[in-house]
């Protein structure tokens, strides 16, 4: 079994459109699952929940979209994201909308929990340190959990008594439990590398000596950042949300 894990689409269609590309090249038919913040930043929101629900991807609410839907209060957001939230809440179709709204903060799919933040709070926090990735790793109910929320490919799991980083190098990896798995961001990756980011979870049993939860593999894929940047300014958006997507932060 096959499954592509993306993260934080933020309403870039282009980014969508080449790892949706690149998962029918490496992994035909593979179910695709997200975790949130599917809108938000960009200017593509209906183009890209269309085409989730056209590949049937299931998934998680984030915290953007959660905002969109009135669901969370501004106030919490930066004033680019504060006015790219009012933005896509004018633009967005009550159909796209009534998607978002049905989509749970947490979601059990067999060995992977799916969340946007984390399990301890799923809207919110940014696990960007051991003792949160220690408490988060402590708190699972599967062996896994696949997120996003702080758009940087991470890869946590106990060591000890204690949360360790494990180093991702781009190759197949053999999936630890517990683990958080971290997915990287496909509408605007911030780890300094502009191309989207999306992870690939094999867990075909090919009698190897890999583990019973397969592997990992995180892909990174260049797409048309010109294009997404045009779009940002033609819809008034903040050149900032603009920028930031040729700089990869
Ligand atoms: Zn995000």
């Amino acid at each position: 079994m096959k499954i592509a894990v993306v993260s934080d689409v933020h309403a870039n269609l282009a980014a969508l459109q080449a790892v949706l590309a690149d998962i029918d090249a490496v992994a035909p038919g593979a179910a695709i699952w997200h975790t949130g913040d599917v809108v938000g930043y960009n200017a593509e929101p209906n183009e890209v929940v269309a085409l989730l629900r056209e590949r049937g991807a299931t998934g998680v609410m984030g915290n953007h979209d959660a905002a969109v839907l009135g669901e969370l209060e501004v106030k919490w957001f930066n004033p680019a994201a504060a006015a790219a939230v009012k933005w896509t809440a004018t633009h967005l179709t009550p159909e796209n909308a009534t998607w978002l709204h049905a989509l749970p903060k947490i979601s059990e799919m067999g060995a992977a929990t799916l969340v946007h933040a984390s399990v301890l709070k799923p809207l919110e926090e940014y696990v960007i340190e051991s003792a949160s990735a220690r408490e988060n790793l402590l708190s699972l109910s599967t062996p896994v959990l696949f997120h996003g929320h702080t758009h940087v490919p991470a890869y946590w799991a106990l060591r000890g008594n204690q949360a360790a980083s494990v180093v991702i190098d781009g190759r197949a990896q053999p999936l630890l439990s517990p683990a958080l798995i971290n997915v990287g961001s496909v509408g605007q990756p911030r780890d300094g590398d502009v191309r989207a980011s999306w992870v690939l979870w094999d867990r075909t049993d090919d009698g190897s000596a890999i583990g019973a939860l397969g592997t990992v593999q995180w892909r990174r894929v260049a797409y048309d950042v010109a294009r997404t940047q045009a779009l940002v300014r033609a819809a008034g958006l903040p050149e900032f949300l603009a920028e930031r997507l040729a700089e990869g932060h």
